[in-house]
């Protein structure tokens, strides 16, 4: 038996994950979820953002599914998405995006993994106010957390049989910070000698990908680059309900999807699970369970391709509970 950490989170969180339990039932895994809250939603009743118990949770556990967790804008408390990242030092944020078929959009060939650095970048979160009219971010890039994230695609990448890594960089600007991280990737490509390494500037990449998705294999990049380019690559396969992500460290990971809490269609049971299915059955993956992660990628896809049961992110009208009967259906 596993026993895995479940966190619904805020917005639509709540409905996804309990879609996402369901499936992963269906499977016939024996889990014991140990359900344990954070955020907006705790804040309110508690006064608690992250209660200890989430902690005690996760450090015994190891392995998590999460919803989406809100983080207020411009002011308020800091992103906890963020500080569970950091705290656990999950270094690698892998993101799949694939294209299923039977979505509607012009590229039917996109198949890439954005593995972004998750512990520093601009998302160092140190900030300073010089005065009423200036205030500075500072961006942390270290050799050590570069290494490991580039390491990490490299290693996938000859796992997968794949030919390309491409780093994605401004080292013709930030020629100190994300030259050291271009280095790295530099460095580290000579330990691949089968792999070949591509440079693209990020403003660059943002318009190869629109062009041509398709001669992207792995790619590897920054904090924040990776959290913008993520959601580029979602565009390009259907939309943010779709794409799926882990938080992987060397002893712990937590699964959860791309998009955030999505407070504009919350609780109408209208979400589309799909990307925390599919971060669900990463998770199942990971824990050793290949045949059952795979009979979710292989529902999953069944249903979409089918077009009865879409949710209306993908031109459907199906229900957040009936796509996922849908799919339940098919396990
Ligand atoms: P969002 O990803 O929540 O939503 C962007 C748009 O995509 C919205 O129109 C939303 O309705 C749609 N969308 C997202 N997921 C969907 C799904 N599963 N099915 C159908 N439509 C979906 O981004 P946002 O509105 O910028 O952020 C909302 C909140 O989420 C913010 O507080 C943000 O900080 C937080 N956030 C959290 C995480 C996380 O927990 N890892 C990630 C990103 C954003």
């Amino acid at each position: 038996m596993y026993e895995v950490t479940l966190i619904p989170g805020d917005g639509i969180g709540p409905e996804i994950t309990e879609s996402t339990r369901q499936v992963i039932e269906a499977t016939g895994i024996n889990i014991k979820w140990h359900m344990v809250n954070a955020g907006l939603n705790v804040y309110e009743n508690t006064g608690v953002l992250v209660p200890n118990d989430l902690y005690e949770s996760l450090s015994k556990n190891k392995v998590a599914l999460k919803g989406p967790i809100t983080t207020p804008i411009g002011s308020g408390f800091r992103s906890i998405n963020v500080m569970l990242r950091k705290k656990y030092d999950l270094y690698a944020n892998i993101r799949p995006v694939k294209y299923i078929s039977g979505i509607h959009s012009p590229y039917k060939n996109v198949d890439l993994v954005i593995f972004r650095e998750n512990t520093e970048g601009l998302y160092a979160g140190i900030e300073e106010k010089i005065n009423d009219e200036q205030y500075k971010s500072i961006k942390i890039i270290t050799k050590k957390a570069s290494t490991r994230i580039i390491h990490s695609a490299f290693k996938y990448a000859s796992d997968h049989n794949k030919e390309k890594v491409t780093v994605v960089h401004k080292a013709n600007i930030l020629k100190l910070s994300d030259g050291l991280f271009l280095n790295t990737a530099r460095e580290i490509s000579k330990e691949y000698p089968n792999i070949k390494l591509e440079e693209v500037i990020v403003d660059n990449m943002c318009m190869q990908l629109v062009i041509n998705p398709s001669r992207f294999e792995v790619i590897v990049t920054m904090n924040l680059y990776g959290d913008i380019l993520s959601d580029l690559c979602a565009g390009l396969v259907g939309g943010l309900g779709v794409v799926p992500g882990a938080n992987m460290g060397d002893h712990m990971a937590i699964f959860e999807a791309v998009h955030g809490s999505a407070p504009d269609i919350a609780g109408k049971n209208i979400a589309n699970p799909t990307a925390l299915i599919l971060s669900g059955s990463m998770m199942l993956d990971y824990l050793g369970e290949k045949e059952k992660a795979k009979s979710i990628v292989n529902a999953v896809n069944t249903v979409i391709g089918n077009g009865q049961w879409i949710t209306a992110d993908l031109g459907g009208t199906a229900t957040t509970k009936e796509y996922t009967n849908a799919i339940i259906d098919l396990i």
